[in-house]
């Protein structure tokens, strides 16, 4: 079977995977869909929180240089044209004259014919149209009246919403440079050709941090930031060597940063950027400040010129980097004849963290393994579970993320040992309730 094929067949996998456990599924389903729109599950709501929860932790809560803020989706209009958005936040697009799909100019390779899917744009035979400029925000009106007076964009980035706060924040926190600002939320682009699940998707959630600086320390903080970033995916369990650097050369570099470094994943569909680190130089701060005329530079005791701060840039998709968990994750392994799907989902993060079985309906281990259960639950995602076989018990659990099941048997009415199974290793260990709770806690954290 060809490579492509495989890993075709890996999304469809993982896409009927998502469906099934109740990770992701398409938005307005039961309407027939909607383009490229998705709604997560139970399992796939929490991954999600717990992805952000950890990313905020690691930015925020662990550090006293980074403050939080969630501002507001809808910005006064002016800001996007401040930004450069309204003029220049388009992609190119062209049309195929034959079979009329639309597509990126600068992604034609990656693109795929609807017609004949095995073959790109370029190759199909169809004749493109010139490449035009499409702007990628989405507009709504603002009050009852439609008119172009009462146009606000939805926000393409979150990344305004910090630079249009940061007086605000830094005379509330009064964080000297170097300090940041860290902020959660959604995002809407009107993308030409969405698509590879939720990989690009036209409402999405970013994770983005802007870290201000004096103009001397720019490399040496932009450096910092992409050690930090990096080291933040390996603390996620992911295979790193299938992560690598993507520097973006002079003609792709954007016309605020001076430099920028993409972190890529090789997805089954390629090679593709999971977060960008820029260095946006003082072009945001300077163009918000002759834009509103308010003083945005930066003064304490130690400098004795005021000036703007540089901006150091980490911004990532919560989307892309839980469609990345669940790639890297995927694994499936013969047992006894059997095919078996793990989900092998970082404790960090994973959905349940732990599930509790007793190992038969009867002799009191459903009352024990309650117990056991309700005990776990104060700290951990727990999952009780006492229908079925015990093996498909865990092979629920196995394909739901699950890392750590405990067995309840007939042993524990003896000694009140249980097995304690980790999900990557397989190896099962005896221990009392007692020590449970630190053995977690120690494999969560390590
Ligand atoms: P791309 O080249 O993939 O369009 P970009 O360079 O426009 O991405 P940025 O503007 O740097 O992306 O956005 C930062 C991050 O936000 C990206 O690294 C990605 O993780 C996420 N992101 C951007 N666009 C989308 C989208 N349409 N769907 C899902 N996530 C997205």
């Amino acid at each position: 079977m060809s490579a492509k094929k495989n890993n075709n067949d890996l999304m469809d996998k993982i896409v009927s995977l998502c469906k099934r456990r109740g990770f992701v599924y398409p938005s307005s389903e039961i309407y027939g869909g909607l383009g490229s729109t998705w709604d997560y599950g139970p399992l796939g709501a929490e991954l999600k929180r717990n992805l952000k929860n950890y990313w905020w932790d690691a930015m925020t809560n662990r550090r006293d240089d980074i403050e939080g803020l969630d501002a507001a989706i809808l910005m006064h209009p002016q800001v996007w044209h401040t930004s450069g958005h309204v003029a220049e936040f388009a992609d190119p697009l062209v049309d195929c004259k034959k079979c009329k799909a639309r597509f990126r100019a600068d992604k034609l390779a990656e693109e795929r014919c609807p017609l004949k899917p095995s073959k790109s744009p370029l190759e199909c035979g169809g004749e493109l149209t010139e490449a035009r400029q499409f702007n990628l925000m989405f507009k709504t009106f603002m009050g009852p009246v439609e008119d172009d007076a009462h146009v606000v964009f939805v926000r393409p980035e979150t990344a305004q919403g910090i630079y249009v706060n940061f007086l605000n924040v830094k005379n509330s926190s009064r964080q000297k440079v170097p300090f940041g600002i860290a902020q959660v939320g959604k995002a809407f682009r009107n993308e030409i050709t969405p698509g590879n699940f939720i990989f690009r998707t036209r409402e999405f959630e970013q994770m983005e941090m802007q870290y201000f600086v004096h103009p001397s320390e720019d490399e040496k903080w932009f450096e910092y930031w992409r050690q930090e970033r990096w080291e933040w995916y390996q603390s996620l369990g992911i295979n790193m060597n299938k992560m690598r650097w993507h520097e973006h050369g002079q003609e792709e570099l954007a016309h605020y940063a001076k430099t920028a470094y993409d972190i890529e994943y090789e997805y089954p569909f390629g090679w593709q950027e999971l977060e960008g680190i820029h260095n946006r130089t003082d072009f945001d701060l300077s163009r918000h400040m002759e834009a509103t005329g308010k003083d945005l530079r930066y003064s304490d005791d130690r400098y004795t010129e005021k000036f703007i701060p540089f901006i150091i840039e980490t911004s990532a998709g919560v989307d892309r980097t839980l469609l990345t968990l669940l790639v890297d994750g995927y694994d499936e392994v013969e047992i006894k004849g059997e095919k078996r799907v793990f989900l092998r989902l970082s404790p960090r993060v994973a959905p349940i963290q732990v599930a509790v079985f007793p190992l038969v309906k009867k002799d009191g281990m459903p009352e024990f393994a309650e117990k056991v259960y309700l005990q776990l639950k104060k700290r951990f995602k727990a999952f009780y579970d006492v229908s079925g076989a015990i093996g498909r018990r865990y092979a629920r659990m196995d394909e739901a993320g699950c890392p750590f099941g405990i067995t309840v048997d007939g042993q524990t009415l003896e000694d009140e040992t249980m097995t304690v199974r980790d999900r990557d290793t397989m190896e099962q260990k005896r221990m009392k309730e007692g020590e449970l709770i630190e053995y977690l806690q120690r494999q969560i954290n390590s």
